[in-house]
């Protein structure tokens, strides 16, 4: 059977066994949900483990890869340009139908009093504490870590990006065999970590059961209901960008069939929705647009990992709904420059969001600090960020390949989604046995 219908299969019984478990059931006097938890942290921190080899060792040697400067700026201008083009496109979309359905505003009056805070209030603000960037000083500073294992180790990406791409870029030039060697090391190591990532991939279907089920267990579909306008605008908005938008982009501007590429980023999309961890996806996502989409190792190596931090569609677009959301339960009237601050802080804060799950609520609350509101109103949406953290996370990674086959294409990358998935994997497997063979 094919791996994204064992995913999805497993997203299934999870959902199923989820659904008839309750928190205290126990097995053999084991706590079921405990078990679901202990297998679904392990496959993430199987993968969260190849996250910072993988991202430093891709973008170096993704910089090698791009060869000379003007190839580079060309590069990196045109993966800026599309990547905060199409996250603005995903926080107008949500503007326009957050403010068309009015989810905040019930029979004429704001939903405050109907909705009442969540009782969870309290703890909220230290449940996200260290989720990322505050505010736009604070992304600033995490750009230049002043301890780079530090970095490594809190998860802040962004500084290891940075350190990445400068060394990457002195690395292309350094002459003699000391760089020789150096881009030849790191090149193994991003091999090797590909490797790995392909052994933890055989195991996605039984994380995947895992925490779907551990995520039905907890949350129930109960919570949704008095959320449901809400819950719907978000769905509404991330379908219309996810399913609208962005095959219009790869058909238009890719000249190719987008049912062909959600086939190739299956696996990745299903673990993202899973998991809520874009970080975590990341060696998924490179291994579906290399070897499934036949991206070039050049250039996804060079922007997926990028993607993986600073590019959220999905983020983006349900930190604007949610902060109007609130805004029109509070009753509070958005002008227009409001509107427009709303949709400037999402576009920069979705930037600094760290890639883990519930990440999105920090930002959010920095938006809503920006109009005024408390930062404890997130309690109105607690309720479902998880289901809707899934959604997002999916549509984060989708947004990445899309981006990565668009500039694929600009290239002049032939290749890319021209043959079906199983014979570009096939290919792929090939070139990897050669390479092997010609190693030893
Ligand atoms: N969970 C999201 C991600 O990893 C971030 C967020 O929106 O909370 O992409």
């Amino acid at each position: 059977m094919k791996l994204h219908h064992q995913i999805f299969l497993a997203m299934l019984a999870g959902a199923g066994i989820g659904a008839i478990t309750g928190e205290h059931s126990t097995l053999f006097g084991v706590s079921v949900l405990a078990g679901f938890d202990l297998v679904g942290s392990l496959f993430i921190n199987a993968l969260k483990m190849l996250v910072v080899p993988l991202i430093v060792t891709a973008i170096i040697s993704g910089m090698v890869g791009v060869g000379g400067g003007d190839n580079l700026g060309r590069m990196g201008v045109k993966t800026v340009f599309f990547y905060m083009s199409t996250s603005l496109v995903a926080i107008l979309i949500g503007l326009m139908l957050v403010n068309l359905l009015t989810p905040g505003i019930i029979d004429g009056e704001p939903a405050r009093n109907l909705l009442g805070l969540s009782a969870e209030t309290d703890n909220v603000l230290a449940k996200i504490e260290g989720r990322g960037a505050g505010d736009f000083t604070e992304i600033l500073r995490q750009m230049l870590p002043p301890n780079l294992i530090a970095a490594a180790a809190n998860g802040q990406m962004l500084g290891l990006i940075v350190f990445a791409l400068l060394f990457g870029f002195y690395l292309r030039t350094e002459k003699g065999s000391a760089g020789e060697t150096l881009r030849q090391m790191i090149d193994g190591i991003y091999q090797v970590m590909i490797r790995i990532t392909m052994l933890i991939i055989r195991f996605t279907p039984i994380g995947v059961f895992a925490l779907i089920a551990a995520t039905v267990t907890r949350t129930g579909m109960d919570a949704i209901e008095p959320l449901a306008w809400f819950f719907l605008t978000v769905l509404l908005a991330l379908f219309a960008h996810a399913f609208v938008f962005m095959p219009a982009l790869i058909l238009l501007l890719g000249k190719r069939s987008p049912i062909r590429h959600i086939q190739a980023m299956m696996p990745a999309l299903l673990t993202a929705f899973s998991s809520a961890s874009s970080a975590a996806t990341l060696p998924l996502t490179m291994e579906c647009v290399q070897d499934r989409a036949g991206v070039s190792r050049k250039t996804s190596s060079f922007v997926l990992p990028l993607g993986a931090t600073v590019n959220m569609d999905g983020t983006a677009l349900y930190e604007c709904v949610a902060a109007i959301f609130i805004a029109q339960a509070y009753g509070m009237d958005l002008s227009f420059g409001m509107q427009f601050m709303i949709v400037v802080t999402a576009l920069l804060t979705s930037i600094g969001v760290a890639s883990i799950p519930a990440a999105s609520l920090v930002a959010i609350t920095v938006i809503l600090a920006a109009i005024g509101l408390p930062a404890e109103a997130i309690g109105l949406i607690l309720v479902t960020d998880r289901i809707l953290d899934m959604c997002r996370t999916a549509v984060n990674i989708w947004g990445d390949s899309v981006v990565t086959v668009l500039l694929a294409r600009s290239e002049g990358e032939e290749q890319v989604l021209s043959l079906p998935v199983n014979e570009m994997e096939a290919r792929a497997a090939e070139a990897a046995r050669e390479h092997h063979q010609a190693v030893n």
